[in-house]
Order: structure tokens, then C-alpha cells, then sequence
């Protein structure tokens, strides 16, 4: 859960990224960071916290040159803390490289060990610095080819954006987990952007080109564009950046993410009908399949639950205690609204459980005769491998319960979930479309080799 960010040749081109990566904000509000390249000299602004905050005229004002990267992270793998923050970067023998990675390596541990035996050493906790290190390593003579013979040995999934004295490049893994699209701005003919998804560029008012196809590896360069490809593989997007993680108004490989939810709602409405007066979304992920929901079933859509705007997602949330008080800190019920009323509540996904108790409870509490939670994707039962973050299996309350169970544990009349088959019909609107639904299906496209044990932490930077 990152999102990646790359122009090449504009004047403003940091001042693009920021702009860039605060339409994908939603992708990570831990840290966030771009390197501007100026002729060759890599500029660097790292830090935690939201793109707006980091990102001030004067932090611009230090980020000269027409290239640059941007990332903005959501921890899954390694740890919350200054030194994983991205973009990475590396002198090495043929100069300076920055990479800006979105996904999760499933060999990194093996990887790295290697590495290390070999006398490597790693000044972060982050999958991303293996690349790094693979590629100072490679005897290839020229960036491309270390990036190549790096490529090879990384398993997993991965949307890169790199920087190279004279380059932009961008890698999209070969099942395309992650998304990763061209752009480029019809104002200065000789930029071309490239960015997790397309609401990057509506911001920019830069136009999609096309998504990259799993597999390339695009350079662009003082001779123009150049693709190359990796050993094909099946297609795989991540079915849950169209539940719940990319925005609405974003395509992903050319399909609106906003059509996708509404086709979702409409499948559950067909797959879990009940009689209700409202169909109230849990705001903001539960909004647009709640609309397909009440235009399929009829049911008049209601506003019931509220959403307090100035606080953050509460699902990274550390403790128990806190994630409760969360949700009444996020969201609050109507009571006109709601009183004595029949009420279908949709939400996008049910991950630990714990969230929709608390607002079937805040719904009963604002007067609702019936609470029936349906949800617009199946239950979660398996970790994500690949840059999702998910809980471990144990706290995925789907991997233990049964559906039954769990609505007797959120307290809820009637729970329904799309069913896996519903879901792809919702999203396969192109048969060539194929998804990755290892979290519902636990079928993995990309073997792993054990459940990931993240090292402990013993050098901690305040
Ligand atoms: P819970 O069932 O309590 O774990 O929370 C489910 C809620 O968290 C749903 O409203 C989802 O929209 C949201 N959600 C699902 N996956 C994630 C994730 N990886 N990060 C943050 N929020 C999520």
C-alpha cells in the first residue's frame, strides 16, 4: 500500500510530484517523499507524515532539476520508521540511482540474507533497498542491465519508478499486481509522467497514455521511449484496489474503478436481497457499491453514518481499545434518519470485525429496528503477500469463523457478502482482465516460500 509518482523533463518537476503525490495520498500517509534530479545531482526530501505537510514552498525550493520520483508510504513491510521512508537511493560505481517501489517482495528475506553473508549492509528495514543492492552488485555495465539482472532474482509484487542520472524508469512486475500508468501533459509535449493511478494526472490535468503492461520495463531517455520485457506471466491485478484501495475516480488498466464498486453493489443486491428502508454506505469506502445496491434493489440510499473528515483511516491503529474509540471519532449516525428504521449498511470489505460491530452498534443505538451488514467483496480469509495490508491469518476473522458467527460476533440481523465468482463478474468487464484474489481465494499466484518474520528492529532512530 504505497503510491509511486515519476515525471520527466518539466522545470516545475518537483512541484508536479507534490501535486502528483497528493492525489495519491490516499495511498499512504505515513511518509512520503520525492528526489529531484538536476543534471544529474539527486536532491532528496524524505519525511513522515501527509504530502502537504512535508512539502512546503521552501521544501520545493530545495528540489531543483526537471526529473523526479515520488512516493508516499503505508508501511507493510518493515517498520513505521524514518529510515524506510522512500524514495531510496545509492551512489555506486556508475553514479546515483533513486528507486520508489508499491508492493511487497515475497523473497526479500531470502534475499537479503544473501546479501548480507556476502558482505552487504543494509541501512534499512525496507524490501526495496534489496533491489537496490542487487543492482550495485550486478558486473552489468549500464543501469538498465544492473536493473535487469536485479529483476530477475526479485519475486513478488512491484511498481517501480527509478531515477538514473539521465533516466526515468518504470517497472511494472510481471503479473502487474500493483498499477502503474503513462501519462503525459499536453502543455509541454517533450514531459511524460507515469503514476500509480490515473487521479495523479487529473490533478495535473496530464492525459493517461496507457497503463504499463505487466512485465515492461519503460525507459525514457534522451532518445525517447524504449520498452523492454520481462518473461510474461498471467495477468494478475489486485481484485482490492477496485474494493476498497484505489479511488473511485481513478481507471486501473483502463477500468473505472468507480463502475467496478457500482457493479459490485448491484451483484450483492442480487446475491443478498432483504427487505429494508434505506441502504446507508459506510463512508467513505462503503459509498459507491451502497449506490449500486439501492439502485438494483430499489431501496432508497441514505446518508446515515457521517464521516468526521479530520481524522485518519483508523485500521492501522495500534491497540484494541484505540481502534474503538476510532470509529465514533471517524463516523456518526442520524438519528432522524434512522429511527425505527429497516437498515442495509454497506461497507467494502470486513477484515478483523471490528469495525462493523462498532457501527451496527452505533446504528442500533440511533434508533434502527433491523441492521443488515452486506459486504461489496468476499470474506477475507488470507493474508496479502503483495503490498495489501492485511492482518496476520489469526486476526482475519474470516480465516477462523464462519459467516454465521461473525454476524452473531458484529451483532448484525443478517450479513451477506459478494460471493468470489460475483466479484469478478463485477470487475471482468474484458475477459483478458485477470485478477489476483489470493486474500479471498487463497489462491497465491506467486508462491510463498513461509510466512514473513520481520527482523527486530535494533537501531532505532528517533
Ligand atoms: P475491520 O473489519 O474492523 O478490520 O475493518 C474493516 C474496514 O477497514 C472496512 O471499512 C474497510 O474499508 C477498511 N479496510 C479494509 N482493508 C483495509 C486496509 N488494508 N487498510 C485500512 N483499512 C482497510
Amino acid at each position: 500500500m504505497c503510491g509511486v509518482f515519476g515525471i520527466w523533463r518539466h522545470p516545475e518537476a518537483a512541484n508536479l510530484s507534490y501535486l502528483g503525490l497528493h492525489a495519491l495520498q490516499h495511498r499512504g500517509q505515513e511518509s512520503a517523499g520525492v528526489v529531484s534530479n538536476d543534471g544529474g545531482i539527486l536532491h532528496a526530501m524524505r519525511s513522515m507524515g501527509h504530502v502537504r505537510k512535508i512539502f512546503t514552498r521552501e521544501a520545493l525550493g530545495h528540489l531543483p532539476g526537471d526529473i523526479a520520483i515520488g512516493h508516499v508510504r503505508y508501511t507493510t513491510a518493515g517498520a513505521s520508521i524514518a529510515k524506510n521512508i522512500q524514495p531510496l537511493w545509492a551512489q555506486t560505481q556508475l553514479g546515483t540511482i533513486a528507486v520508489a517501489h508499491n508492493g511487497n517482495l515475497v523473497n526479500e528475506e531470502a534475499l537479503r540474507a544473501r546479501l548480507e553473508a556476502d558482505g552487504a549492509i543494509f541501512s534499512s528495514q525496507s524490501d526495496t533497498e534489496v533491489i537496490l543492492q542487487l543492482m550495485a552488485r550486478s558486473r552489468a555495465p549500464d543501469f538498465v542491465s544492473q536493473l535487469m539482472e536485479a529483476l530477475g532474482q526479485i519475486r513478488g509484487a512491484y511498481s517501480l519508478v527509478l531515477t538514473t542520472e539521465d533516466k526515468l524508469i518504470a517497472v511494472r512486475d510481471p503479473h502487474g499486481f500493483r498499477p502503474l500508468v503513462l501519462g503525459r501533459l499536453p502543455s509541454y509535449p517533450g514531459t511524460w509522467i507515469v503514476a500509480s493511478e490515473t487521479s495523479a494526472f487529473d490533478l495535473l490535468e496530464a492525459t493517461r497514455v496507457r497503463d504499463l503492461e505487466p512485465g515492461e520495463i519503460l525507459v525514457i531517455d534522451g532518445q525517447g521511449l524504449t520498452s523492454r520485457r520481462m518473461a510474461p506471466a498471467p495477468r494478475r491485478l489486485c481484485v482490492f484496489e477496485h474494493v476498497y484501495f484505489a479511488r473511485p475516480d481513478s481507471l486501473l488498466d483502463g477500468q473505472s474503478v468507480y463502475e467496478a464498486r457500482i457493479a459490485m453493489g448491484e451483484q450483492l443486491a442480487v446475491e443478498h436481497p432483504v427487505d429494508a428502508d434505506a441502504v446507508i454506505p459506510v463512508p467513505d469506502s462503503g459509498v459507491v457499491a451502497a449506490m449500486g445496491y439501492a439502485r438494483r434493489s430499489g431501496i432508497p440510499f441514505e446518508m446515515g453514518l457521517i464521516r468526521n473528515h479530520y481524522v485518519g483511516r483508523t485500521f492501522i491503529e495500534p491497540s484494541d481499545s484505540i481502534r474503538h474509540f476510532g470509529v465514533r471519532l471517524k463516523l456518526n449516525a442520524v438519528p432522524h434518519l434512522l429511527h425505527d428504521k429497516r437498515v442495509i449498511v454497506v461497507d467494502d470489505s470486513l477484515v478483523r470485525g471490528t469495525t462493523s460491530r462498532k457501527i451496527v452498534r452505533l446504528i442500533r443505538q440511533a434508533g434502527a429496528r433491523e441492521v443488515h451488514v452486506r459486504i461489496s467483496s468476499p470474506p477475507v480469509s488470507g493474508p496479502c503477500y503483495y503490498g495489501i495490508d492485511t492482518p496476520t491469518r489469526a486476526e482475519l476473522v474470516a480465516s477462523t469463523q464462519s459467516v454465521d458467527q461473525i454476524r452473531a460476533a458484529i451483532e448484525a440481523d443478517s450479513l451477506g457478502y459478494l460471493s468470489p465468482d460475483g466479484l469478478l463478474r463485477a470487475v471482468q468487464a474484458d475477459p483478458q482482465r485477470t485478477f489476483c484474489d489470493a486474500c479471498f481465494t487463497g489462491e497465491y499466484p506467486v508462491p510463498i516460500d513461509a510466512e514473513p518474520t520481520p527482523r527486530q528492529l535494533r537501531l532505532i532512530e528517533l
